[in-house]
């Protein structure tokens, strides 16, 4: 699948890193566009890592005796309310931008339909509210009423997701290890799940919330729509050569927390987070 937002620069260099992964380091490199680009435009890059770090998640978890129970066919998680950063939503803005109508209509049907269904079961009022901003009670409230309005991800079909390779972080970083049909409903089932070291997503939310002021830095995927009708560009405001806006994605990582919770490092790993 292409992905619009993503045009390497002809005079790409190769930027090399280490991030410190559990009880080691992910190695990586990625071939970054030397002249500007956009932290919009270097999503195939942080979603490869992201694919990198949950991998190994993944496989520590079965060598732990708790694989991934998560299988194709199994859609139940797309039930809930998914995180869509602002960087996400202006890649996935512009890919529906360039489907071909017929299929883009078939889409936005399905965007309008959610809504409206959100609205039927009295979700959208809730979500409107925004007291639920801040997280707590409120927050876990919405996220059960959400899910058991049973509104579909718009992108979800046959039970799978129809756009896996531009899938929104959060919902890679999403691992259950427990039987899949508790997932049916995780307010009555204790449903588990891996806990990753780092957690990219939380980085993109960052700067979300440092440029919109919004106590999120997210939005629900639900909204992406009407949202891209805005015609927003969040990424033009984290721009530079790839190398410093990798640089500054990595250093607002650092600096959510999620980085501190790795480990001391041990021997080294090594993975590739190449660019497609
Ligand atoms: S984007 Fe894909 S994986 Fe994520 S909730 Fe939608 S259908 Fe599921």
């Amino acid at each position: 699948m292409s992905d619009p937002a993503n045009k390497p620069d002809a005079s790409g260099v190769r930027a090399t890193f280490s991030l410190p992964v559990g009880p080691g380091f992910l190695h990586a490199s990625a071939v970054v566009p030397a002249g500007r680009t956009t932290l919009t435009e270097l999503l195939p890059i942080i979603r490869s890592l992201d694919d990198a770090i949950v991998g190994r998640a993944g496989q520590e978890a079965s060598a732990a005796g708790s694989p991934i129970s998560c299988g194709p066919g199994c859609g139940a998680c797309c039930r809930q309310m998914v995180p869509l950063s602002l960087f996400e939503a202006e890649a996935l803005a512009a890919w529906l931008r360039s489907l071909p109508e017929e299929r883009r209509a078939v889409l936005e049907e399905r965007f309008h339909r959610a809504l409206l269904a959100l609205r039927d079961a009295g979700v959208m009022d809730k979500i409107l509210s925004d007291n639920w901003a801040a997280g707590g009670e409120a927050a876990a409230e919405l996220a059960v009423d959400y899910f058991h309005a049973g509104v579909a991800c718009p992108f979800l079909e046959n039970e799978s997701c129809s756009i896996h390779p531009i899938r929104p972080l959060s919902c890679r970083e999403y691992l259950v290890t427990s039987p899949p049909e508790l997932c049916r409903d995780p307010a009555v089932h204790a449903v588990a799940g891996v806990q990753l070291p780092l957690r990219l997503s939380g980085a993109l939310y960052a700067f979300g919330r440092q440029m919109e002021q919004d106590p999120r830095g997210w939005f629900p995927l639900v909204f992406l729509l009407a949202w891209s009708r805005s015609d927003a560009h969040p990424g033009e405001k984290v721009a530079g050569t790839g190398e410093e806006v990798l640089r500054a994605f990595f250093e607002r990582l650092a600096a959510t927390g999620t980085a501190e919770t790795a480990e001391a490092p041990s021997e080294a790993t090594a993975e590739q987070a190449e660019a497609p």
